[in-house]
């Protein structure tokens, strides 16, 4: 496959030898607000890779928030994790600081390798961090549940529009029983949903299935399980030519973050009648919760723009349905319509 040409506003090389930072923030764009995006934390094979894969991740950014309806634009940090022992504190100041020098036009927070902690010590050499310890009368804390409530909103709107059909008339294999999988389980229960549940964690599984009455599936099974809806939220590009070609649901809707495991996908789901709701419009929830705090937005505007994530869905599958192309490609067209982006080259 031929190498995709990404372009951003700004890259900037980190590298501190004092304290071990070595790495990139990327400014992919800025058409609609600072580029906001969190910090990877991640052992690369070399500069190149550590590269790519951020330009890759901003880019996702600046789709998830248009898409999201927030003042923001599209960013990423990612770090190399050092091969030896390091002072962690010491690194995430030097990171802090890169950020401050930035003066607000990328605001970074938690992502895969980073926590909390690390964005509480950011925050102590940049205002420009999210995602710290909830304080009270401020939204933040943990996104998930709004995660959760995302992914529930956007697929009902799917399930109506894709099935004709209420959740409560549905069977929804879930596929990770974590943070988000949790949450979404707890919300279709309570909708009346039939669910089924797989983790390789068997204690994730049985504290779920205590909570909601959820049928515990071994995780080999659950993609190819007999339900209506699949939701992924455990490990991304899990939606590969066999897992589509086995899948008996007719509509995939998770959180798990890039479901797709290439380009391809979203043509064979297209193809067997799948109704895909792109990852990142409906799990746009953690990053409209973890964007209010640096917003100094409140719950309740959190819960509106969480409540948009249906109306959004329904347009996408409406869209693609009319002109007989897959949502993931609406979805793309829609976010680089909205950031002013021309469709990406290739070399
Ligand atoms: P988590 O680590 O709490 O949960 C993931 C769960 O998946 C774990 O319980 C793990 O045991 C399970 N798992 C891993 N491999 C599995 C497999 N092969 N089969 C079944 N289960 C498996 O993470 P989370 O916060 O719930 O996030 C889940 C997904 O949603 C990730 O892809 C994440 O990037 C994405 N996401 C999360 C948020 C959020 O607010 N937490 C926001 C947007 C996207």
């Amino acid at each position: 496959m031929a190498n995709e040409i990404i372009h951003a506003e700004r890259v900037v090389r980190l590298k501190d030898a004092a304290s071990g930072l070595d790495g990139v923030i990327v400014i992919h764009s800025d058409a609609l607000g600072p580029a906001a995006g969190g910090c990877r934390f991640w052992r690369y094979a070399d500069e190149d890779a550590m590269i790519a894969d951020a330009l890759r991740l901003a880019r996702g950014m600046s789709y998830k928030n248009a898409m999201a309806d927030l003042p923001l634009g599209g960013g990423k940090a990612v770090l190399q994790m050092p091969g030896g022992p390091f002072d962690r504190d010491a690194l995430f100041r030097a990171f802090g600081r890169a950020v401050a020098d930035l003066d607000g036009a990328y605001v970074t927070a938690e992502d895969v390798g980073t926590t909390i902690a690390d964005m509480e010590t950011v925050a102590r050499e940049t205002r420009h961090v999210a995602g710290l310890s909830a304080r009270p009368g401020i939204a933040g804390g943990d996104p998930s549940p709004w995660t959760a409530k995302g992914v529930f909103e956007a697929m009902r709107a799917a399930a109506r529009f894709a099935h004709d059909a209420e959740l409560s008339d549905l069977t929804v294999a879930v596929q990770g029983a974590g943070n988000v999988g949790a949450g979404l389980c707890a919300l279709l229960a309570e909708a009346g949903a039939r669910v089924l549940v797989a983790d390789i964690s068997r204690e994730r599984c049985e504290m779920v299935a205590a909570r909601t009455g959820a049928t515990i599936v071994s995780p080999d099974e659950i993609v190819n399980v007999q339900a209506d809806v699949f939701a992924p939220c455990a490990l991304g590009g899990v939606l590969d030519a066999a897992a589509i070609a086995g899948l008996r649901a007719r509509l995939v809707c998770g959180g798990a973050n890039n479901q797709l495991a290439d380009g391809g996908a979203e043509a064979l789901m297209l193809d067997r009648g799948i109704a895909y709701v792109p990852d990142y419009v409906a799990n746009a929830g953690g990053i409209i919760n973890v964007s209010a705090e640096y917003l100094g937005e409140t719950s309740e505007q959190v819960a509106d723009r969480v409540g948009r994530i249906a109306s959004r869905v329904r347009d996408i599958l409406e869209r693609a349905a009319h002109d007989g192309i897959s949502p993931a490609t609406v979805a793309d067209s829609l976010a680089r319509a909205r950031i002013g982006e021309a469709v990406p080259a290739t070399a």
